[in-house]
């Protein structure tokens, strides 16, 4: 007995220490603002809902807009870089009444915030840090992250929503740790908590996930049960994509493909607007002048900072990469659980979770060089397969991973770090020597607050315009969600536009016919030429919410209700949707970014590549020539999710060999 108590010693310390600073963290988030009435269901606010476009305007417009951003009547803001942090600035500072312009060089949601692990979590993993090294700050970022986690989800319910998540435990002294620990993280959310975490019994694990290994290989330890938590999951693109239309709907100037080339500077010194580049188009680069330039282009911010305070300029960004693996479904056994394995044999965290119709597996952490387009190197996967492998029941093979993904997070550098894993994942708003406000760091989770605090800063150089309004997002739904979204809307739509709709239609068709009518009744249904499954239901009502009735809608009037590609939900008229309402401007966008089958399946990427380039080029009036380009660059494009091949990986070494020699 005495042996057994300095055995779980060290887990009733730990447990302790969780419960105490989760008893502080919960007396905080008491003290703090509660979630907004409406955010639970209650009326919004009067007068304060902000008017919305019915549709974002198209590009060409946008693009004559960006141009009137002249030196005598320049933008309130111009945002450089559309992630998430850059088109949460663009819907800040426009539902703030500001004149807003945005511009992104590639696609929105093209850099890092397409590549996350698509949790909106306050970070468990920080939340042990933050007692183990009874760090403050990190908890407070936990309660910060937590606090914009229930924000994330309420804002678009159609992207974002609660995703349980197994914590499996193969030592019996895991069981008190980390139900301490995720009970911590309950309190630290307070009132905002999703669902209460809970100790599950091995017959109830292995329900919630049937892959789950009953039996750990290594070690040899049966399943104890697990710990249940919740954390939120979402769309990252999609809804990357959605603060930018909806910032566009705003009353924003929003462009995809234009780039920052340099910036303009007073005879003070201070920036005071861009030089850009449409990338799309022939025109030369224009001036677009704006009284604040928000550097917003992630990993990517030093080069900017360098652009204008030139190359010697101390760097703040130190690159550091993640990779991700997509398997097919039955990896979850059907089950929409995940896992998060809180250390692996390197100490690191390793999630595997349902992601749409796929299961998605990551992440690594490793300092990397900045490049746009990062890919997952084959030692990466190992590693990731490899932590799975102790977990699952089933074999875990190489041959099996459908997509292989990899970002950089923009980690503001912390000088004293030994490691980017002991990094503060705090974020940074700096105004710049030259007046220039740079906004790094900080998560995907974090993006609305960082938003708040960088147009705050905005506001804070005293070059706004008078009476500039308050905050407003935590009430601005992204578009498709909103009062006319419901929950129900998958079972409508299936209800709608499923098989027995169109059996209703047919029976009401022949009675029609028997009663020697050619009209149709008014209480008839009415005809469609489009049917989907469930399945496509679903698909539609999570990726554009209340918004998916249009879809259908281009669908039946284009006659685009077919299936884009054999074993996903997507159908051809997304393709013309996105173009006409969603920026989409290249094969990449829509197969990466509006819809997520890049991530989810490489090769099927590929396979309906052929097809998204014949209906983007009827849309967009393209000649041939550029449908062979847009055709050969989304190849490439795409072929850096194929999974690598032990092949490719030495060609790629080799290739590298010869241009160190050269
Ligand atoms: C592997 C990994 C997993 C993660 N998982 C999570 C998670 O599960 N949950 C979470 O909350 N956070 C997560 N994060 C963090 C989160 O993804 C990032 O913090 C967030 O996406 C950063 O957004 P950003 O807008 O700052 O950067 P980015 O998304 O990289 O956007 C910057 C944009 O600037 C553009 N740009 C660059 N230069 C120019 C120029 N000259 N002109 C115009 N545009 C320019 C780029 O093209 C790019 O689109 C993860 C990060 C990584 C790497």
């Amino acid at each position: 007995m005495p042996f057994l108590l300095l055995k779980y010693l060290p887990a009733a310390a730990a447990a302790g220490a969780f419960a105490a600073v989760g008893g502080a963290g919960y007396l905080l988030a008491q003290q703090q603002q509660h979630q907004p009435l409406w955010l639970r269901g209650g009326p919004q606010p009067e007068g304060d809902d902000i008017e919305l476009l019915e549709r974002p305007p198209p590009r060409g417009t946008q693009l004559e807009r960006l141009r009137g951003g002249t030196r005598e009547r320049p933008f309130d803001v111009l945002v450089v870089g559309g992630g998430a942090t850059g088109a949460g600035c663009a819907l800040d500072a426009v539902t703030r009444g500001l004149r807003t312009a945005l511009i992104e060089r590639e696609d929105f949601s093209s850099g890092t915030s397409s590549k996350s692990t698509k949790l909106v979590h306050g970070g468990v993993r920080y939340l042990e840090k933050a007692v183990f090294q009874l760090d403050i700050r990190q908890l407070r970022l936990v309660y910060e992250a937590l606090h914009e986690r229930s924000t994330m989800l309420a804002l678009a319910p159609h992207l974002a929503t609660p995703l349980p998540i197994l914590t499996p435990c193969y030592k019996w002294w895991e069981v008190p740790y980390y139900w301490a620990g995720l009970k911590a993280y309950d309190l630290v959310a307070g009132r905002r908590n999703l669902v209460l975490s809970r100790y599950v019994a091995p017959a109830e694990a292995l329900d919630m996930l049937p892959t789950l290994a009953a039996r750990q290989q290594e070690g040899g330890g049966g399943l104890k049960g697990a710990i249940l938590y919740y954390d939120g999951q979402f769309d990252d693109a999609r809804y990357n994509v959605g603060l930018a239309c909806t910032a566009a709907a705003a009353g924003g100037v929003v462009a995809n493909y234009v780039e920052c080339k340099s910036l303009i500077k007073n005879p003070d010194g201070k920036v005071v607007g861009a030089v850009v580049q449409d990338r799309l188009g022939s025109e030369p680069p224009f001036e677009v002048h704006a009284r604040v330039v928000l550097n917003t282009t992630g990993a990517f911010v030093d080069r900017l900072r360098h652009m204008s305070q030139g190359p010697d300029t101390q760097d703040i960004i130190q690159p550091s990469a993640g990779a991700h693996v997509t398997l097919p479904a039955y990896y979850a056994g059907g089950a929409r659980s995940g896992i998060i394995i809180p250390k692996t044999k390197d100490g690191r965290v390793v999630f595997m979770l349902p992601f749409l119709h796929g299961v998605i597996a990551g992440t690594t952490d490793a300092r990397c060089p900045l490049t746009p387009h990062p890919t997952a190197s084959p030692q990466e996967v190992e590693f990731i397969l490899g932590a799975l492998r102790d977990y699952l029941d089933i074999q875990v093979r190489p041959a099996d991973v459908l997509s292989t993904w990899s970002g950089i997070r923009p980690l503001a550098a912390d000088p004293r770090a030994k490691d980017t894993q002991n990094t503060v994942r705090d974020h940074v708003i700096v105004e710049e020597p030259d007046g220039m406000i740079t906004v790094s760091g900080g998560k995907w989770t974090t993006y609305r607050l960082m938003a708040q605090e960088a147009v705050d800063a905005a506001v804070a150089t005293g070059r706004m315009p008078v009476n500039v309004r308050g905050c407003r997002t935590e009430r601005v739904p992204l578009l498709g969600a909103g009062a006319e979204y419901r929950h129900t809307l998958a079972a409508q739509l299936a209800q709608d536009f499923g098989p027995q709709a169109q059996q209703q239609q047919e029976v009401a068709a022949a009675a029609q016919v028997t009663r020697g009518s050619a009209a149709a009744s008014p209480a008839s249904p009415p005809a469609r030429n489009v049917v989907i499954d469930g399945t496509t239901a679903q698909h539609l009502a999570q990726a554009y919410g209340s918004r998916a009735g249009r879809v259908l809608q281009t669908a039946e009037d284009h006659h685009l209700g077919g299936q884009l590609v054999a074993g996903h939900p997507y159908l051809e008229a997304e393709v013309v949707y996105c173009v006409r309402h969603e920026y989409c401007q290249t094969p990449a966008d829509f197969l990466a970014r509006r819809t997520r089958l890049a991530f989810l399946d490489a090769r099927a990427a590929l396979r309906a590549l052929p097809r998204v380039v014949e209906l983007m080029g009827a849309e967009c009036r393209w000649d041939a020539a550029t449908r062979a380009a847009m055709s050969a660059s989304a190849r490439d494009y795409l072929a850096t999710y194929l999974p690598p091949t032990p092949a490719a990986a030495a060609a790629k070494q080799e290739a590298g060999e010869v241009a160190h020699a050269g």
